[in-house]
């Protein structure tokens, strides 16, 4: 959806993004290990505005963090 600008369920071209945080603190951490204990991650999230499919996408500036996090294991 976002190299696309197309929505991979139904086709559509209607995409919104928002970007937000990844949590952590008290509410679940989606990011662990690629951010500073003391701030939030941050997310970028795609909605498809004809089916309501949703994706997130981790941001360029956190990718790298997550590869070097022990938190992620590398799974291919
Ligand atoms: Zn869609």
């Amino acid at each position: 959806m976002k190299r696309t600008k197309k929505c991979s369920e139904c086709d559509g071209r209607e995409i919104y993004r928002a970007e937000i945080g990844a949590g952590g603190g008290y509410a679940p951490d989606m990011l662990p290990g690629a951010h500073p204990w003391w701030r939030t991650g941050r997310l970028e999230v795609y909605v498809c505005g004809s089916c309501g499919h949703y994706q997130f996408f981790v941001p360029e500036e956190y990718l790298s963090k997550v590869k070097e996090s022990k938190k992620f294991a590398r799974y291919s």
